[in-house]
């Protein structure tokens, strides 16, 4: 098997050569972290967008969207708590010169001890079958339990330091477990430094008259700010639910994982507005429910798991990630948090506005609780690209590359290959994409040996190839190949619409949600 570095650089590669993700600014040698998506990625981030967007606001009535600005009044952020608390703990090696984030070297340290006992249960399902109690085996296997007890205790002392602002114990920790530095092996650390991640820039023109900003670090703000106008324009009465899709920026301390983490990323988020005392119920709600809309892409569930917060930040009482394993692990892709009323009151109190709700039931206003699901888009698409990345070995021994997207994801739907380029084959591959082209992105490709043209297209990600033959021309058929299963059906002309309707069509994947 491929390893896990082989398989990420394969990505990459992928991704450059057919269209996907280029190198911000190549040509002068690229921006660290900075990525650009090329003719087919933003087809695919596109249409994740969209996915997302109709799961979130076309299926709820209760969800409207808004569009807010990346500027922001200032005091937005001295609000949030982000100028004062938005801070990464980083902490170099002197050897090496390379950063780190201190919290990341010591999770990376606990995730290993979390796969040691993993693998120890594992062993024990084998050994046992079908008798196997795995959770009495997790709370008395001596190995198991020192593994995970020692995890616990390592991240609750992380947490404390980093609390407390005793930076001092987070390095001694790091020191005391032995981490060295993951790229050299150097254990000659600095100390550790907290470093705030927004980036700032002025508006106005003279110096003197300028007025600092920040770009957005999350688009949560811009919703909370909304709040009232929202549900007064939109007559919203609570529950309800805000969405929002956008850029946001942060000068992350390490960014070196391709679009995982990237200085200029885009969110997706959506602020669910309750009654204080039921935020836990709809916590609950909206895991269950992100959880659904991520399985439906059909990326394989044990590739999926909640990652409950040790470190909660400071405006939740209770969080989770929903970690994906990528090329590199299982790392977040999407947080859920409930965020009580911490955003809503400290608005309140930095404008002198009111942001309440007045229930009519009790005659009453009330500050709502807010929990919040919080999706990175080019995490999203690094999950769905690199697990549909696949090297297939054939029955005749032979192997190709194919991008199994879902469906639904892909940026071209089907692909019209006249078998040659004479005899009139071109001119009917024409009119079946002057039919198509009004439902769905098709491509046209005449080009090498038909067999080649197929193995572009899988390459791509297209989930269909029609052929136009000679036969065509006699009683207007053609073969529609599966990327998937590479199975040929000779079907009409006719039919065809609605056969690539029935697999990419949104309706019937959100359907699947129900
Ligand atoms: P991490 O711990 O990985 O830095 P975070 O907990 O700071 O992430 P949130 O503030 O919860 O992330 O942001 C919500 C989502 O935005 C994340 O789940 C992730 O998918 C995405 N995201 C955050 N930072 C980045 C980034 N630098 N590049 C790409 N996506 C990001």
């Amino acid at each position: 098997m491929a390893k896990q570095e082989d398989i990420f650089k394969n990505v990459i590669s992928h991704a450059k050569e057919y269209g996907y993700i280029f190198p911000s600014s190549e040509i002068y040698d690229g921006l660290s972290a900075v990525y650009d998506y090329a003719q087919n990625g933003v087809e695919l981030k596109k249409n994740i967008r969209e996915y997302w967007w109709k799961a979130m606001v076309q299926m709820h009535e209760n969800i409207v969207g808004i569009d807010a600005s990346i500027f922001m009044h200032p005091t937005t952020w001295k609000a949030s708590g982000h100028v004062d608390a938005f801070n990464d703990p980083l902490i170099d090696n002197k050897d090496s010169k390379k950063r780190y984030r201190a919290d990341v070297l010591i999770e990376d340290y606990c995730e290993k001890l979390w796969q040691k006992a993993q693998k120890e249960i594992e062993k024990a399902k084998n050994r046992f079958g079908d008798a196997f109690d795995e959770a009495q085996f997790v709370a008395t296997n001596p190995r198991v339990v020192e593994y995970l007890s020692k995890k616990k205790e390592i991240l609750e002392r992380m947490v404390r330091g980093l609390d407390t602002g005793d930076l001092a114990d987070v390095k001694a920790l790091i020191e005391e477990l032995g981490i060295a530095d993951p790229e050299t092996g150097s254990k000659n650390w600095t100390d550790v430094r907290q470093f705030n991640l927004m980036f700032g820039t002025k508006l106005g023109a003279s110096a003197d008259t300028a007025m600092d900003l920040y770009l957005r670090p999350e688009t949560a703000q811009g919703i909370f700010v909304n709040f009232l106008n929202v549900q007064k324009t939109g007559r919203m009465k609570i529950p309800f639910g805000i969405a929002q899709t956008g850029k946001a920026f942060r000068n992350e301390i390490v960014a070196r994982q391709f679009i995982f983490r990237m200085r200029e990323f885009e969110q997706m988020e959506m602020q669910f507005f309750v009654k204080p005392g039921e935020e836990m119920q709809y916590y609950d709600y909206w895991k269950n429910t992100r959880l659904k809309w991520h399985l439906s892409l059909g990326l394989g569930n044990e590739n999926y798991r909640f990652h409950d917060h040790e470190k909660l930040a400071h405006y939740a009482n209770a969080a989770t990630d929903i970690e994906f394993n990528f090329p590199f692990g299982f790392k977040e892709l999407e947080g859920i948090h409930s965020r009580t009323d911490f955003d809503l009151k400290a608005h309140e109190q930095h404008s002198g506005k009111k942001l309440q709700f007045f229930d009519n039931e009790t005659n009453a206003s009330y500050v709502p609780y807010v929990v919040e699901t919080s999706v990175g888009l080019d995490r999203l698409f690094l999950a769905v690209f690199s697990k549909a990345l696949q090297e297939e070995t054939l029955e005749d021994g032979s192997t190709r590359t194919v991008l199994k997207l879902p469906a639904v994801l892909a940026p071209t739907k089907a692909a019209v290959l006249p078998l040659v380029k004479k005899d009139g084959l071109p001119e009917v591959a024409r009119e079946i994409i002057e039919e198509l082209k009004w439902d769905f992105n098709v491509a046209y490709d005449e080009k090498d040996a038909v067999g080649r043209r197929y193995r572009r297209q899988d390459a791509l990600g297209t989930p269909f190839c029609i052929t136009v033959d000679h036969q065509t021309l006699e009683d207007k058929t053609v073969t529609i190949r599966h990327r998937d299963t590479m199975k040929q059906d000779r079907v009409s002309i006719s039919e065809l619409r609605n056969i690539i309707n029935e697999e990419v069509s949104m309706r019937n994947w959100l359907q699947k949600m129900k």
